[in-house]
């Protein structure tokens, strides 16, 4: 038996007919890009996250170059900063422990990544972030890693104390919550991704902004349709990240389950906690405060390769999220950075270790993982 990392046609076959119907209707609509499922799919997760604003994209990478473009956040620098006469790109705080396109994001809009290491929670330690920030510094990008909220109180009070804007990657974490509030609540921005493994996952591409703000709003719609509000008008160099009607109709479906699938989840990861037993393992935890929609159920181990291995044999897969953090990838080594410069993050990407979980996932199947996983003497 074989058990995968993740396995959509189980989430698929959870609503099958309902996802059937609703292609089948747009498929015959005629009306395929930007239209009323897109409308009413924006209207219906801004809804449900409480925010004024959504604007759909074509991935979560759009939501995160798109924002800093909106806030003013590049390579220009600030209009105060040049008015001082000081130069240079804007800086924008981010976890050193993160996907690599977080920091993409921040770099295809021209800014510098200013990295900050993790806390026990995997997420951007709150207390590091101050004696990060420079008088080029114009933004934090939170990270809601594998699903769990940042400390957002904090990190909100400090953005609004040094005057920095709060962006959030929420792409692992649709539907998580800090102090009982969603975490785009504390955020500018709130950028989301609907790549099919995501919690609030599309079958195919497709990404949002959410925003209390109606400006940002209006630029996000402009930007993602060629710089242009009116047909033929471009106001601006703008981009093609449009959602589509199919896509959209399909996640307007996902989204009335979307508690379902979250609370599914959470029934999956305190399995694995309550019987996980191992001395070989440190099993995650969720700060004081805040929840997880876990989105990756991550384990670490010193013996990560041979448990990948061993548990490989039995025909369990697993993966790493992620073998090499974003300051040893190739893209970036023009910032300079070498083994040694994030050593906590370094010892992370070295020692995590992915358990499969998804939706539809069996009790049988996660029965054979916890034993495996218990069985496991190097
Ligand atoms: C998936 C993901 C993204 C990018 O989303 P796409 O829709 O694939 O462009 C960005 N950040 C994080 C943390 C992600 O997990």
């Amino acid at each position: 038996m074989g058990i995968l990392n993740c396995d959509l046609k189980r989430q698929f076959s959870q609503y099958q007919s309902e996802y059937e119907r609703k292609a089948v209707e747009v498929l015959r609509s005629g009306w395929y890009v930007l239209g009323e499922e897109v409308k009413r799919f924006e209207e219906e997760l801004a809804g449900y996250l409480g925010a004024k604003h959504c604007v759909g994209l074509a991935s979560g990478l759009d939501a995160l170059y798109l924002s800093f473009r909106a806030l003013g956040v590049g390579s220009q620098g600030s209009a105060d900063r040049k008015r001082m006469g000081a130069g240079g790109a804007d800086e924008v705080i981010v976890p050193a422990n993160t996907y690599i396109a977080s920091v993409m994001g921040i770099t295809m809009a021209g800014a510098v990544p200013v990295f900050v290491e993790p806390d026990a929670y995997y997420n951007i330690d709150p207390d590091q972030i101050e004696a990060k920030i420079t008088e080029r510094t114009r933004a934090v990008l939170t990270v809601n890693l594998y699903g769990q909220a940042c400390e957002l109180e904090k990190i909100s009070k400090l953005c609004q104390k040094h005057g920095l804007f709060l962006v959030e990657d929420s792409a692992q974490s649709c539907g998580a919550q800090f102090h009982g509030k969603f975490t785009n609540h504390y955020a500018d921005i709130s950028c989301l991704s609907f790549y099919p493994t995501k919690n609030l996952g599309c079958f195919g591409d497709g990404g949002a902004v959410v925003t209390n703000s109606d400006e940002l709003s209006r630029l996000f719609r402009i930007y993602r349709n060629y710089g242009s509000e009116k047909r033929y008008y471009n106001m601006v160099v703008g981009v093609n990240s449009r959602l589509d009607e199919l896509q959209a109709g399909l996640l307007r479906v996902k989204l009335t389950h979307l508690d379902e699938l979250n609370a599914e989840r959470e029934r999956l990861a305190m399995n694995y906690i309550k019987n996980i037993q191992s001395k070989h393992v440190i099993l995650p935890e969720v700060r004081e405060g805040a929840t997880s929609v876990w989105h990756l159920f991550v384990i670490r181990s010193r013996e990560r390769e041979a448990l990948m291995a061993y548990l490989g044999e039995k025909g369990i897969f697993t993966i790493v999220h992620y073998p090499i953090p974003p300051h040893l990838s190739e893209a970036y080594a023009y910032l300079g950075y070498q083994k040694g410069s994030f050593p906590i993050t370094e010892r992370l990407a070295d020692e995590v270790l992915t358990l499969p979980l998804y939706n539809g996932m069996t009790g049988d199947e996660q029965g054979c993982v916890i034993d495996a996983v218990n069985g496991f003497a190097p």
